[in-house]
């Protein structure tokens, strides 16, 4: 198979046909190190990163050279005023230019590293090949191509009959494409320098040549630089799509027309990274670099698995919520690979099976899916393609594990996601943490449950998820933090499943203010009682962080716990309402966090709810006036108090839900009873023998003062409303 890449040159996809054989040698356009890079800057380095790992597992030896620009001049209209972007970051910093680009070479290269870059064979320094440039300017004079003017060497572009082919910018176009601000100098505006005159006063970066004092001009050193060290012919070269032009475009008519013969076989130029719609640039000031990705909690490697999701000739979006959607995508991965390696044994393998043939089977499929690989690989580096075959691969529970973990090897020897870390997680791990985990195992196995909790606790750096096929080892750095959770700020933000049919017989409703501990008590006495198939959706309605990290844990740990965080108190009201947007039950059960369960409840509930009665509970509400409410326990009533109230979900449904101007509790359950007794049906209490009523804190800890101002405008409210509908009148 041969590798196909798309050639700017020919604008054509075309094999890569090594000029040297068995071996590719590429060129990658590297920094001008006055500054850090951004991740834009990283996306074309992972490109060529991509294109490397690739030719190696296609068999070739691959020579790579990226260039550090530490002579800094980028734009050429930069160099015609003189400007230096090195001189002028070492003036500012108080350093000397050598100083600043030591410290951003460095910087650099520590950020390639934490992308999972490979370091180039060579990274040569323009400072340290003038010689080879001034060598090179010299012989493009000799041959015509070149002409001095006052100290400075211009390159004439219309002498060099191809000037143009790579960018498409040849008349109109060329002039177009050219900087306005133009050097009397030239005889053609879009003529180049090759060598610059030092202007007078210039002391750092300056050398003498046979046109007197001065410094290169932008283009001529990856000229001198490729053909130093991959010769006058070599295979690739790679660049951001603004490398096009003029920087390769003039590479090309110096390296041809001072060799006389084409030298790179393959243009190779990656889209750019966007962010707020346009090109990332430090110009625009929307860009990201490393360190920030670190800061914010993710692992460099994200923003690696991110560029994977996007073919490098399509301009690709930044922004720190896709980046933070390829940061799970990635742990997802990792997981998936962990899990694969630590606990599963090769079960999907018909045991019967002679090793032999066990083996064999392994090995054909393993070799199925590297020839997939690598089809999709010489497919123009169709890595969106690679990342979707090993996805497939991961998940494909037909294929032996070893065969998984075999294939997910091979392949990110070119993703270079790092995911042989993850396998090795677990024998990395301290001895110490290894013995622990072995204590740990020991106690699940003799069902010492808080032994194997407080096991778990003391791991330092690693993580250990405690789950039912055993104990899974991950390094703490190679998981994702937990998100910071998403919030809602209204009902409306919730999915709306109203109008879905229910697909569980109940669904518990429990609103959440603070007082973390009665929320536990009261989720886990229902998991106690509710059929098997029942849900508990609990809305905090905006509590303190430790109570949200409180409710987090215990939804970790029940699956059919399911807690959504509001950022704010909405309302008694909004707040059932919102949790009856999603719930999936055919029946729902309003609880307040300080009722407890202690019997089957479920089974009188459903009985009464069968029975004909529209809303019941253990304690009912009888008045002959509306002003004043008895509670019961048993019977028919008026009302069902909101401690623990259950009706069908499509009757709840048919009343309108909860009424959102209810912002404190008081009156609604009221309400609500009324509302479902209009439709013709009955309030029913069942009796209170199943539940306990705790202390309900959110009432003790009002003033009185408080408690009338809250209830009072739901009560005119429900006065208002149903005051005619009372039963025991
Ligand atoms: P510069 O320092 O501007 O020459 O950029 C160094 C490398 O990064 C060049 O290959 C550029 O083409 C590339 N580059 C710069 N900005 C972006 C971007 N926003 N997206 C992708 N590549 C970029
Ligand atoms: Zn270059």
């Amino acid at each position: 198979m041969q590798i196909r890449l798309h050639n700017t040159l020919t604008r054509r996809v075309e094999p890569v046909v090594p000029a040297h054989a068995g071996e590719i040698r590429m060129y990658t356009c590297g920094p001008t190190v006055y500054r850090p890079v951004h991740v834009g800057n990283l996306r074309s380095y992972l490109l060529a990163d991509w294109l490397r790992r690739t030719f190696e597992l296609f068999g070739h030896h691959v020579v790579s050279v990226k260039n550090i620009t530490d002579v800094g001049h980028m734009r050429q209209d930069a160099v015609d005023r003189g400007e230096d972007k090195v001189i002028a970051a070492a003036l500012a910093e108080g350093k000397t230019p050598m100083q600043i680009a030591e410290f951003y070479e460095a910087a650099f290269r520590e950020d390639e590293r934490k992308l999972g870059i490979l370091p180039a064979t060579v990274y040569p320094r323009a400072t340290a090949h003038v010689g080879e440039m001034i060598a090179l300017i010299e012989r493009l004079l000799a041959r015509g191509l070149a002409y001095v003017v006052d100290g400075t060497v211009y390159y004439a572009v219309k002498r060099f009959a191809s000037y143009g082919r790579l960018s498409g910018n040849v008349g109109e176009a060329l002039r177009q494409g050219v900087r306005s601000e133009v050097d009397p100098n030239k005889r053609n505006a879009a003529d180049f320098a090759l060598w610059k005159r030092a202007e007078p006063g210039r002391s750092a970066l300056v050398w003498d040549s046979p046109w007197g004092s001065g410094f290169p001009g932008w283009h001529i050193e990856c000229s001198a630089m490729s053909t130093k060290y991959l010769g006058e012919r070599f295979d690739v070269h790679t660049g951001g799509v603004d490398n096009i032009f003029p920087h390769h475009e003039d590479e090309i008519a110096q390296s041809e027309g001072a060799l006389g013969h084409p030298v790179v076989g393959t243009w190779v130029h990656g889209q750019h990274l966007l962010a707020d719609g346009v090109k990332m640039a430090k110009s625009a000031r929307n860009t990201l670099e490393v360190h920030e990705i670190e800061e914010l909690g993710l692992d460099p490697l994200a923003f690696r698995y991110q560029c994977l999701l996007t073919h490098y000739r399509t301009r690709m979006h930044f922004s720190v919520a896709a980046l933070r959607q390829a940061a799970e995508g990635l742990d997802h991965l990792r997981q998936r690979v962990r899990v694969l390696a630590q606990l599963s044994g090769d079960k999907t393998t018909p045991p019967r099976l002679p090793e032999r043939v066990r083996v064999a089977f392994g090995s054909v499929a393993l070799d199925r899916w590297n020839e997939l690989l690598r089809e999709r690989l010489a497919d123009d580096l169709d890595l969106p393609g690679a990342l979707a075959l090993v996805q497939a691969c991961v998940t494909d529970a037909d294929i032996p594990p070893s065969v998984r973990l075999q294939f997910v090897h091979d392949a990110d020897v070119v993703l270079g996601l790092d995911l042989d870390a993850v396998v090795r997680e677990r024998t990395d791990a301290p001895p110490v943490v290894l013995e622990a985990v072995a204590g740990h195992e020991l106690a699940r196995a003799t069902r010492d449950y808080d032994a194997a909790d407080r096991l778990r606790a003391k791991f330092d750096g690693v993580r250990v998820d405690d789950r039912a096929s055993g104990a899974l080892v991950a390094r703490a750095d190679r998981r994702l933090a937990p998100r910071p959770r998403r919030t809602i700020a209204s009902a409306r933000e919730l999915r709306d499943r109203r109008a879905k049919r229910a697909v569980r017989s109940w669904s518990v409703c429990v609103l959440a203010r603070e007082w973390p501990d009665d929320v536990a008590r009261c989720v886990r006495s229902v998991l106690r009682f509710i059929p098997a198939d029942g849900e508990v959706l609990v809305l905090d309605q905006g509590s303190s962080e430790d109570a949200k990290r409180r409710l987090d844990e215990l939804a970790a740990r029940e699956p059919r716990v399911l807690v959504h965080h509001a950022d704010r108190d909405l309302g008694e009201g909004a707040g059932r309402s919102a949790l009856l947007r999603v719930a999936r039950g055919r029946s729902v059960l309003e609880l307040d966090p300080s009722v407890e369960i202690t019997g089957p409840l479920f089974t009188v509930l459903e009985e009464a709810l069968g029975d004909g009665a529209g809303i019941v509970g253990p304690w009912g509400l009888r008045t002959v006036d509306f002003k004043h409410f008895d509670e019961v326990t048993a019977g028919e009533c008026d009302a069902i108090q909101g401690y623990c109230q259950a009706a069908r979900r499509d009757i709840l449904l048919a009343i309108g839900g909860f009424d959102e101007r209810y912002r404190f509790y008081r009156n609604l359950d009221i309400a609500v009873s009324s509302a479902v007794r209009e439709l013709g049906l009955r309030a029913l209490a069942i009796g209170a023998d199943r539940v306990t009523r705790h202390e309900h804190r959110a009432w003790e800890a009002l003033s009185d003062e408080e408690r009338e101002k809250r209830s009072r405008k739901n009560y005119d409210r429900m006065y208002k409303r149903f005051h005619r509908t009372a039963v025991s009148a």
